[in-house]
């Protein structure tokens, strides 16, 4: 991974890349965060592209959750071809399994937990039920959450 990392720094001069704790894009910072020992190498390569795909793309904060989606599915597009530029492939079935994981958990988050009505996004923060009419906060959702597979549906 440290080589295609070589690559993309000098391929994308305006991007930086800062190593932490997980894969993440910062439109604010301009800058993808990266995880350096990561013990599936593949899965890093392709995290990497998605991250810096988000940076290339230009995306920026979302109003709501389902914009958010469409900006994950975006950048996944995009990764698609700019593996193919360093050589890397993408495995369909790892982008089809964080775009699940993605879907659950927004899907998650709208689901009303007074009544368990899946309702509509207020504002960035804030869910409002259709059926109960009760309010609820959710975090502010950030570009890639780390994905599991191993997250067990629909228990
Ligand atoms: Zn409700
Ligand atoms: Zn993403």
């Amino acid at each position: 991974m440290l080589e295609l990392l070589d690559r993309l720094k000098s391929d994308f001069p305006q991007i930086t890349f800062v190593q932490g704790d997980s894969f993440y894009w910062s439109p604010k910072n301009q800058s993808v965060t990266y995880t350096p020992g990561s013990t599936m190498p593949d899965v890093a390569k392709w995290s990497l592209l998605h991250e810096v795909s988000h940076g290339i793309l230009g995306h920026k904060n979302y109003f709501s959750d389902f914009e958010l989606m469409q900006l994950e599915v975006a950048a996944w597009q995009y990764a698609r071809g700019l593996a193919k530029k360093y050589d890397v492939k993408i495995d369909p079935e790892h982008i089809q399994d964080c775009l699940d994981t993605y879907r659950d958990w927004l899907h998650l988050r709208a689901t009303c937990p007074t009544c368990g009505t899946v309702s509509a996004q207020k504002d960035p923060s804030t869910y409002q039920c259709f059926n109960c009419r009760s309010v609820w906060n959710v975090s502010n959702s950030r570009f890639c959450r780390p994905y599991r597979r191993k997250t067990v549906r629909n228990i």
